[in-house]
């Protein structure tokens, strides 16, 4: 019997197998690897509604040139002549404009709120998952004026957009971890974001999925598809034919060269990021980010991971240890007392973040398909917004009506 596929066994194809089994639907779940490389495990596992402002946002461009000249910088594009890095950079630029992100905010809101509704259902309906879910907010720590300015506006903004955002000082920083020191000129902290563990996430949801059934094929490469007027027939893989009733696209980085092989644009680079854990001592309570260094800080208890940098990369994976380097020096730039070590190249985690290059989602039907959806282009939200795009594909998929509006996710804006 042909059942609906899903490429790529990332955070959001298994949400979205999650969701279409739910409602009954027969899924099987294809990737080209054994599921231990991709960039849904080792990332900061943030869930984070104050994320209201797309990556193409005015100020980004200046920000990313000047740091462009620096190996230890946290974002970066390698100078390089490639056509489709050439093409990104340009809508990129386009859409890192006021009105852009005035159209993004509310559907970035909505979509990440959505999700973390979904969340609290499904710790609820899963309480013997341990993922360490934490609801202690998310706290943006600034050591700079140039970045106080930059958060704190960002904290009235988000108050008029309805989200709860407090303005710390130092005095207030030390409450909230009393452990060790945090230089700090201040810091906002976002009551409403949480965090968990995105390893125990994606252990618990791939195991409970094939005990309801959901096939996966891994270690299966796609590489083609029959098609037939506005359908896919099957997918073409390294392993054979696959015939496929309907087809879900959530692979991640690698989605943009999949849309080619079916005849539609769909722009994307991988922003390849880094993260390490570390032992928590003297431990630190708060989930946060050092602004300057764009470094996420996941306390899990007597763990720890730092992760960070952007590197728009294509789907180049190799580790580039300068980059590690600026994350771990953040470390102790911002918390002296840590008992910080550098980890071994075994112990580095590295990850592609899908980046759209207006920083929206793709989700939806794929154009000129009726039956092909998309999920992917999530960036550095994909935990963040996973449960909802596997909701919003599963409704979509049983021709229902979505649950928020959904027309800034285009999957052919580019098309
Ligand atoms: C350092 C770092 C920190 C981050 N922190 C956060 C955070 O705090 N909060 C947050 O929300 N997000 C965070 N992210 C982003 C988040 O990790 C990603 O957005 C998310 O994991 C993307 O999930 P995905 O399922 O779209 O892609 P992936 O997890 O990459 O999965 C895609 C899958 O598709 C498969 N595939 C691709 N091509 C094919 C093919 N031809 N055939 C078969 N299979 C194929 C791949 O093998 C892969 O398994 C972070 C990322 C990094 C790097």
């Amino acid at each position: 019997m042909k059942s609906t596929l899903i490429i790529g066994g990332g955070i959001v194809g298994l949400f979205s197998a999650y969701f279409l089994s739910k409602a009954g639907v027969e899924v099987t779940i294809v990737d080209r690897t054994d599921l231990r490389d991709n960039c849904s495990t080792g990332n900061a596992g943030m869930i984070v509604p104050s994320h209201i402002i797309p990556l193409a946002a005015p100020g980004m461009i200046a920000k990313g040139i000047s740091w462009m000249f620096s190996s230890k910088s946290p974002f970066y594009i390698h100078p390089r002549f490639d056509y489709k890095l050439l093409q990104w950079s340009l809508l990129f630029y386009k859409s890192a404009n006021q009105k852009h992100v005035e159209k993004a905010i509310p559907y970035l809101k909505n979509i990440s709120l959505l999700s973390k509704s979904l969340y609290l259902a499904f710790r609820e309906t899963h309480p013997e998952a341990a993922l360490a879910f934490q609801e202690k907010g998310l706290m943006m720590v600034y050591q700079t004026d140039a970045m106080e300015k930059e958060e704190t506006e960002f904290a009235h903004l988000a108050r008029k957009h309805g989200l709860e955002a407090e303005i710390l000082n130092p005095e207030d920083i030390r409450n909230i971890e009393p452990n060790l020191d945090l230089k700090a000129k201040g810091a906002v902290l976002f009551p409403g974001d949480a965090h968990l563990d995105p390893g125990a996430l994606y252990s618990y949801l791939k195991k409970y999925l094939e005990a309801k059934g959901v096939k996966f094929l891994t270690e299966t490469q796609v590489l083609g598809f029959e098609k037939s007027g506005q359908k896919v027939l099957a997918v073409l893989t390294d392993q054979g034919k696959i015939e496929a009733e309907k087809l879900l696209l959530c692979g991640g980085s690698w989605s943009g060269e999949l849309a080619k092989k079916l005849g539609f644009s769909l722009p994307m680079m991988g922003g390849k990021g880094y993260s390490f854990l570390q032992e928590n001592q003297p431990e630190i309570k708060q989930a946060s980010i050092l602004t300057e260094m764009k470094v996420a800080v996941s306390p899990y208890g007597k763990h720890i991971r730092f992760g960070g940098t952007m590197e728009i990369a294509g789907t180049n994976q190799k580790i580039d240890l300068k980059r590690v380097q600026g994350i771990f020096e953040s470390i102790n730039r911002y918390y002296p007392d840590f008992q910080s070590k550098f980890p071994k190249e075994s112990e580095i985690w590295k990850g592609l973040r899908p980046c759209s290059p207006d920083g929206m989602p793709y989700i939806g039907y794929a154009p000129g398909y009726s039956n092909v959806l998309v999920g992917s282009g999530h960036s550095m939200m994909g935990i963040s917004m996973a449960p909802a795009t596997g909701k919003l594909l599963a409704e979509l998929h049983q021709q229902k009506d979505t649950t928020m509006n959904i027309n800034e996710f285009e999957v052919g804006r580019f098309a």
